[in-house]
């Protein structure tokens, strides 16, 4: 079962979620962290950040099994989708921004029980 729902098709346009929904802190911030941010992941350079502690061990699982995969099954791969799958943190959305003009793709958890 996912314990993560996630939401896609979302346009950087129309967005708005460079702020939490919850407290509405400017996300990204390392001098005021949102207690909300599970985690935000880039596409583009395949990384995650913002990763909160409740999550943290989930994140270096799928971190560890990209890895282990080859190229190819590294490419198709989805890892924000993967941890999403194995958070069991119901309470928590995952919102999609697909890549636009206006930048590459990213996903960013929000706690909404946090
Ligand atoms: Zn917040």
């Amino acid at each position: 079962m996912q314990m993560v729902h996630v939401v896609t098709q979302y346009s950087h346009d129309d967005a708005g979620l460079f702020y939490c929904p919850v407290c509405g802190s400017e996300l990204g911030r390392v001098d005021e962290r949102c207690p909300h941010v599970l985690f935000t992941y880039f596409e583009e350079v395949g990384e995650f950040t913002d990763v909160s502690d409740l999550i943290s061990h989930v994140v270096a699982d799928v971190e560890k099994q990209l890895e282990e995969m080859d190229d190819d099954s590294r490419m198709d791969a989805d890892p924000a989708q993967l941890v999403a799958e194995r958070a069991d943190i119901p309470s928590a959305i995952c919102f999609r921004f697909s890549a636009n003009v206006t930048g590459g793709g990213y996903a960013v958890a929000i706690n909404f029980g946090a």
